[in-house]
């Protein structure tokens, strides 16, 4: 199952870590929802494959330590989502579909 790209609309965002924006719902460990809002990941769907970090022209994505989820023990954050350049290759490259990048989502939260 990939990322929904309507998630703004099928889900609510519950807060905020590291910077990131967190749309449930989130049960943890083992639900993690969904991070980011421009660069979006779904935590639940990422298993921590690494190609969207090994690609990213601009560094996007950062790990982030998730012990305990049934995926993955790592995640890819997309901390520096501000700087995306939109060349759309994380989204490319991600085995499991689990990253949406919409600019037009940016600032509408
Ligand atoms: S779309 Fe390009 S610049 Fe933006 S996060 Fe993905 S790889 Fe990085």
């Amino acid at each position: 199952m990939a990322i929904d790209p309507n998630f703004e609309q099928s889900r609510e965002r519950v807060g905020e870590e590291d910077n990131v924006a967190v749309w449930g719902p989130i049960d943890p460990p083992e639900e993690l929802g969904i991070r980011g809002t421009h660069v979006a990941v779904d935590f639940d769907i990422c298993l921590a494959d690494g190609a969207c970090l090994e690609d990213c022209p601009v560094d996007v994505f950062e790990w982030v330590d998730t012990p305990g989820h049934p995926e993955s023990e790592l995640k890819a954050n997309p901390t520096n989502e501000d700087q995306c350049i939109d060349c759309m290759l994380c989204v490319d490259v991600c085995p499991v579909d689990a990253i949406d990048v919409d600019p037009g989502r940016e600032n509408r939260v």
